[in-house]
C-alpha cells in the first residue's frame, strides 16, 4: 500500500481514478473513449456544466461570478491576471510570501508597476507577514492563499479596498470561503481538484474590460466567459477527471465535511511534529498550512535514515522541496487520515528505534 504525499500532481481518491479509467475504455456507454469524443459533443457540453455546476455549487458562488477552465496553469493566471486586470503604466499590489507569490509579482512587473507590500522573504518564508497597506490607487491585491512550498496558510481574506486576487492552487475545495471577499480565485486543479492540464478561474464579471489594454483573445477572460469555456478545445480529459472529483466531494458531503476531516488530519501530524523530539515544525505556528506540513530533523544523516524508513513503509513523496529541505507532507483532500496514521507510525517508530 502507498501512502502518497506528493505536492502535486496530487492524490486523487480511488473511485476517480476507476471510473476516469473506465472512461477512456468506454465513456457513458457510447462505444467511444472520452479521448477521442468531439469537445462540442453533447456528452461532453454536458460534462463542463456539470463541471461548472458542482464548483458553483460547493463554493456557492454568486451569480455575477464567471467559472472558468483554463489551460496553462496558475503560472499562465500569473501573467493572465495583470493583462486583463492592470492599465498601461498602472500600479498592482503584491504580497510576498513564497516561491509562487514572487514569481506571480515578477510577470505582473513585464506589464507594469508593481508594488510589493510586504515579504517574509527575509526568513525563507515561514511566516505571513500580518502588517501592510495596500495603495488605494493599485489596480488589484494579489495574495498567495497557501504556500505550498513553505506550508504556511493564509485563511482568512485581506480586508483591501481594491480588487482582490488570490492564488489558492493548493487550498481551493479543502476549506470553506465566501467567494464574494475574492474579485478573481485562480487555481491549477492538480493540488486538489483534479488531474494536471486545467485551471479553475472565478472572476467578478465586472472587473474585467477595465484595462484598457489589447490582449490577444486567448488570455483574455472574456473570450472564455463567453464561450463557456469552450473558446478553443478545452482539456477535455482533465475536465472529465476533476467532475469526478468534485462529485465525490459532494457525495462526501461538501466543502464542511472536508473541512473538518482537513483539520483533524493537519492536527495529528502537527501534534506527533511537536511531540516528536526528533522532528522539528518549519512554519511560524499560527500560519501552520491544512495543506502541505514542513518540518525537519537535526541532521541530514537522521533526514536520510528516515526517508528510508518512509520508504519502506509505502510513504510516498514526503522529501521536503530544495529550498526548505527536509520533509513535506502534503495533505490534500484525498489524502486519508490512516495515511496520516502510517507516516505517524513511521515517526513514532524512529524515535523508538534512536531515543
Ligand atoms: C503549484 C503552484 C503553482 C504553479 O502551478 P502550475 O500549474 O504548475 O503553473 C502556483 N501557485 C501555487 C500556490 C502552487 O502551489
Amino acid at each position: 500500500m502507498k501512502h502518497n504525499f506528493g505536492a502535486g500532481p496530487c492524490i486523487l481518491p480511488k473511485e476517480v481514478f476507476q471510473e476516469a479509467a473506465q472512461a477512456v475504455i468506454d465513456f457513458n456507454n457510447s462505444g467511444l473513449s472520452i479521448l477521442e469524443i468531439s469537445h462540442r459533443s453533447k456528452d461532453f457540453e454536458q460534462v463542463v456544466i456539470e463541471t461548472e455546476a458542482l464548483v458553483r455549487e460547493l463554493l456557492a458562488v454568486p451569480a455575477d461570478y464567471s467559472v472558468l477552465f483554463l489551460q496553462g496553469g496558475a503560472s499562465q493566471q500569473f501573467a493572465m491576471v495583470p493583462m486583463n486586470l492592470l492599465p498601461e503604466g498602472g500600479k498592482a499590489a503584491y504580497l510576498d510570501t513564497g516561491v509562487w507569490a514572487s514569481k506571480a509579482a515578477k510577470e505582473a512587473s513585464k506589464l507594469g508597476n508593481v508594488e510589493i507590500v510586504a515579504s517574509s522573504s527575509d526568513k525563507n518564508y515561514t511566516y505571513i507577514p500580518k502588517v501592510f497597506t495596500v495603495p488605494t490607487d493599485a489596480a488589484y491585491f494579489h495574495y498567495t492563499s497557501n504556500n505550498t512550498i513553505y506550508g504556511t496558510e493564509i485563511f482568512e481574506a485581506p480586508k483591501v479596498n481594491v480588487p482582490l486576487v488570490v492564488d489558492m492552487s493548493s487550498d481551493i475545495l479543502s476549506r470553506t470561503i465566501n467567494v464574494a471577499d475574492y474579485d478573481l480565485i485562480y487555481a491549477g486543479a492538480q493540488k486538489n481538484m483534479g488531474p494536471a492540464g486545467v485551471t479553475l478561474v472565478i472572476v467578478k464579471n465586472d472587473i474585467l474590460g477595465k484595462s484598457g489594454r489589447t490582449i490577444p483573445a486567448i488570455f483574455d477572460y472574456r473570450s472564455h466567459a463567453l464561450a463557456g469555456s469552450m473558446y478553443n478545445t478545452p482539456p477535455v480529459y482533465s475536465i472529465y477527471v476533476s467532475m469526478l472529483n468534485l462529485r465525490w466531494l459532494k457525495a462526501k458531503g461538501g466543502i464542511e465535511v472536508i473541512e473538518r476531516e482537513n483539520i483533524i488530519k493537519a492536527r495529528t501530524l502537527y501534534d506527533e511534529i511537536d511531540r516528536n523530539p526528533f522532528f522539528r515544525g518549519t512554519a511560524n505556528l499560527e500560519d501552520r498550512s491544512r495543506m502541505n506540513v514542513s518540518f525537519v530533523m537535526d541532521t541530514a544523516e537522521q533526514e536520510a535514515e528516515f526517508l528510508e524508513l518512509a520508504k519502506e513503509r509505502g510513504l510516498i513523496g514526503i522529501k521536503g522541496h530544495r529550498s526548505v529541505g527536509g520533509f513535506r507532507a502534503s495533505i490534500y483532500n484525498a489524502l486519508t487520515l490512516s495515511s496520516i496514521n502510517a507516516l505517524v507510525d513511521a515517526m513514532k517508530e524512529f524515535e523508538e528505534r534512536y531515543k
